[in-house]
């Protein structure tokens, strides 16, 4: 660990001088400095101002909250509830809210300003910002995680807002916790407006949710590939992929993926790791995590679905260790942060990983990869597609027309081919790795905004 002022290069992780200026604690393990270090790094390669490095080095506003809610036993337990807003120089905050057993404020942060790096990158007219609650979701009874939505939202409630901070789900959360969200936004709104229902973005399709939204993520993963795989000589028609995690983001990406004519071998999730090289159903693999919770079981389903696909036929249960040395094209890291340490970069044996997570992989991990000739193909473009139907959604009730799903996967596709060609340019430009390139394209337009914007007063 270093400890010196200077700026110096340990295990992939280079201590700025801003980080003392900050009085940073002098962490490389935590999230929060790595994400920041990750930044000022490639704000030194486009020179971006001092006065800029500093107002994103840190969130403008850090909010945590404590609420207590009736259990369904009758007791009362207090929660933990946290939202920060990084920064709104492009538009209103906007990122989701995440419902976990280990969501601590640095976390929270980190997820903020990659939202920030994120949405400008995408070149959305929105900013960065980041919540959640410390609960375990699978614990909770569906009466318990309405009554937490709903409190949650009650104690934020003047923090948030349609056109100032915009929450949306993240790991834990869905649609239905967004309605709830949305309902008590709108109940406590003493106007005779409807508007209140901007609140959240990824909302049920019934209450002004866009269509393509749920599965937005895993489609802008699948449409990020098929723009730069073909530069890296990998086909889409037949290659072998891997997914880590296989909820929202894993599972469309699966999904969709299989229908571009790739073959999702090898599967991991908190219950289990499984491989199948004749590639799995991804569609019944989705249908089994939604009855049983997690991929577990599914190696035992020999049968075939109505559809007549094979269901787990061939799948054979491995170790964690076998699930990262399955060979493949494509590795999908698409669970939670800081996944892929050292030992895990040197056990894959993949060419192109592509993180449908947000900071599934370390600055340890990511030496690694650079060292081995792995492409990362970074979270803050390779998940943008969420986001980015998040702000198709958000422009769908401002205007209150409905776009229909085709308008929605076009637009996406746009969006998302011209920031991973954003990508390709700036890493030729600066000669640096995907993950810089991308932190690049973004801290530019960020620095053009400030630059004639200036800096209040
Ligand atoms: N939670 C998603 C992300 O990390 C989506 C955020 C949003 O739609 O606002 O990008």
């Amino acid at each position: 660990m270093s400890t010196t002022a200077a700026p110096s290069k340990v295990s992939g992780f280079r201590w700025d001088p801003v980080f003392d200026e900050l009085g940073f604690p002098k962490d490389p393990d935590n999230m929060y400095t790595q994400t920041v270090a990750t930044m000022l790094e490639a704000a030194e390669v486009v020179g971006l101002p001092h006065r800029v490095k500093i107002i994103l080095a840190q969130p403008k506003n850090e909010l945590m909250v404590h609420f207590p809610v009736r259990m369904d036993d009758g007791h009362h337990k207090l929660f933990k509830g946290y939202r920060v807003q990084h920064n709104n120089a492009l538009g209103p905050y906007k990122g989701g809210l995440r419902f976990h057993p280990d969501v601590h404020l640095d976390d929270v942060k980190s997820l903020a300003l990659l939202m920030t790096i994120k949405c400008s990158a995408v070149r959305l007219p929105l900013g960065g910002g980041k919540g959640g609650v410390k609960c375990d979701p699978r614990k909770l009874s569906a009466g318990e995680l309405q009554r937490v939505a709903r409190r949650f939202t009650a104690a934020i409630i003047n923090d948030i807002g349609p056109d100032y901070d915009i929450p949306a789900p993240d790991v834990g959360t869905n649609a239905q916790v967004m309605a709830w969200i949305a309902d008590t936004y709108q109940m406590s709104n003493n106007t005779r407006s409807n508007d209140g229902m901007r609140i959240v973005t990824g909302k049920p399709v019934e209450i002004g949710g866009s269509l393509g939204r749920e599965k937005a993520t895993g489609q802008g993963v699948a449409d990020v590939l098929e723009e730069m795989l073909p530069q890296m000589g990998i086909p889409i028609q037949g290659m072998k992929v891997s997914v880590q995690g296989f909820g929202n983001v894993g599972s469309w990406a699966g999904r969709i993926l299989q229908k571009m004519g790739a073959r999702v071998v090898a599967v991991m999730d908190h219950t289990g790791c499984l491989r199948n090289d004749e590639g799995f159903d991804c569609e019944a693999l989705a249908g089994h995590c939604r009855e049983a919770g997690g991929i577990a079981g599914f190696e035992k389903h020999g049968g075939t679905t109505s559809s007549g696909n094979a269901h787990g036929k061939g799948a054979t249960e491995i170790t964690v260790d076998e699930f990262y040395q399955t060979p493949v094209d494509v590795f999908i890291p698409a669970a939670l942060e800081q996944m892929v340490q050292s030992r895990e970069a040197e056990m894959l044996q993949c060419r192109v990983i592509i993180e449908g997570a947000n900071g599934p992989v370390t600055p340890e991990g990511d030496e690694v990869l650079n060292r081995r000739g792995i492409h990362v193909i970074p979270d803050i473009l390779a998940n943008a597609g969420g986001v980015t139907v998040s702000h198709f959604e958000w422009v769908q009730n401002k205007t209150a027309h409905m776009w229909d799903e085709e308008t929605v996967d076009r637009e996406l596709k746009r969006y998302m081919v011209m920031a991973a060609r954003r990508t390709l340019l700036a890493a030729n430009k600066y000669d640096v790795p995907l993950r810089q390139a991308a932190y690049c394209s973004s801290l530019e337009h960020l620095g053009a905004v400030y630059k004639v914007r200036g800096i209040f007063p």
